[in-house]
């Protein structure tokens, strides 16, 4: 045996231990899987001590187990517009895979595997990171609290001062903090986050370089053969907070932005966030306005064929040895104007939630094994 399969199936042994192997076993009544994924290194999962945001993060290895897990399940691993196709028309049951954010490694760590084994997948990539102008709040509230030793914010519903020296006063003040903003208006997360991170001298530009692709990296990751290029907005915004206008403008900007970098359609679109305070039927309807042919938010639910075809959802997550791992992702093929055909009705706009078969067979099952809540979103 080599080492190479030693260590292979001792990562089998973790992922069946870890119970993320069973977690997925419900999965295979539904008729297709979308996985979303955000970071993904070696050495992230493996970080003690402060690092609220791993829950954002799984290893190479931990890719590649659940690419082998997905297809002994019986899902075949499709581009997402075929995974679309095949909601909306029928077919095989499909495997989507998709990374959000356009992390740098992505292409560093992510790439090597997914070629490795042949699996298409799917970059939503942000202009706004790329370009180094958008906020990356949840990294700069984890880096101030990092740095100081205690932390204050003002929201109008009152302020918060709390003490942030040891580990376990950091992680308490950043799920505060998190939780407070996030149930505010988004220009309030920005501010007061901001005001952290100045506090704190957070070089926001610098940490952004490190993180994200520039154009140039971008453009040549774009020209793998198995990638397909998705928008995720201008600025990382959570669209449902912000008026129509500033919603709409993010996303059509954003397929703009993408198209004339990358010189092919952008038809596909993740809402940032992607939880109900992030998109709702308003925003749902935009996708298919501004031109998106498939459009995917983070909620739980499982993808099945009609009659929810247009809606149909699933989130898991799992820890495991191997390190955390968050594989979340929905799909919703928007209005027929765009490119995905219903054949049948219904196949508009309207927002209908999961049968409750659906998320509810799986997600107990999930919630055991520590079901990333909306802390795992952006
Ligand atoms: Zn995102």
């Amino acid at each position: 045996m080599t080492m190479k399969t030693q260590m292979i199936d001792a990562g089998f042994a973790a992922f069946r231990l870890s119970g993320l192997h069973r977690a997925l076993a419900p999965l295979t009544r539904g008729h297709g899987v979308i996985l979303t994924f955000h970071r993904v290194r070696p050495t992230g999962p493996q970080v003690t001590g402060f690092a609220p945001n791993r829950l954002l993060e799984i290893t190479p290895e931990f890719l590649e187990e659940a690419i082998l897990v997905t297809r002994r399940l019986g899902f075949e691993i499709v581009t997402l517009a075929e995974g679309c196709r095949r909601l909306a028309q029928g077919g095989p049951r499909f495997a989507v895979l998709t990374f959000d954010d356009g992390y740098r490694d992505t292409r560093e760590f992510a790439l090597p595997v997914l070629e490795r084994r042949e699996a298409p997948f799917t970059v939503f990539f942000v202009p706004g990171f790329i370009e180094r102008t958008a906020r990356l709040w949840w990294i700069e509230l984890e880096e101030a609290l990092r740095r100081l030793d205690e932390a204050a914010i003002e929201t109008d519903g009152g302020g918060l001062r709390l003490p942030t020296r040891t580990l376990a006063e950091k992680n308490a003040a950043f799920a505060r903090i998190y939780w407070a903003l996030r149930a505010r208006p988004e220009q309030e997360l920005l501010d007061g986050v901001g005001a952290l991170a100045q506090r704190a001298g957070l070089d926001m530009s610098a940490i952004s370089r490190a993180l994200f692709l520039d154009w140039e990296e971008a453009i040549a990751f774009s020209r793998s053969p198995l990638v397909t290029t998705g928008a995720h907005t201008m600025t990382h915004r959570m669209l449902a907070k912000w008026p129509a206008e500033m919603a709409r403008a993010e996303m059509a900007q954003s397929k703009a932005a993408l198209e004339a970098r990358f010189g092919r359609q952008v038809d596909a679109f993740a809402y940032p966030v992607g939880d109900p305070t992030s998109a709702g039927p308003r925003e749902f309807e935009m996708a298919g306005a501004v031109g998106f042919s498939c459009a995917v938010t983070t909620r739980p639910g499982m993808v099945f064929p009609e009659p929810a075809a247009r809606f149909g959802q699933r989130t898991l997550a799992g820890r495991g040895s191997l390190g955390d791992a968050a594989l979340r992702g929905s799909v919703r093929p928007v209005e027929p104007r765009a490119k995905v055909e219903c054949r049948s009705e219904p196949c508009g706009p309207e927002v209908r939630p999961p049968r409750q078969a659906r998320s509810s067979t799986a997600l107990p099952q999930l919630g055991k094994l520590r079901l990333v809540g909306a802390g795992g979103q952006p």
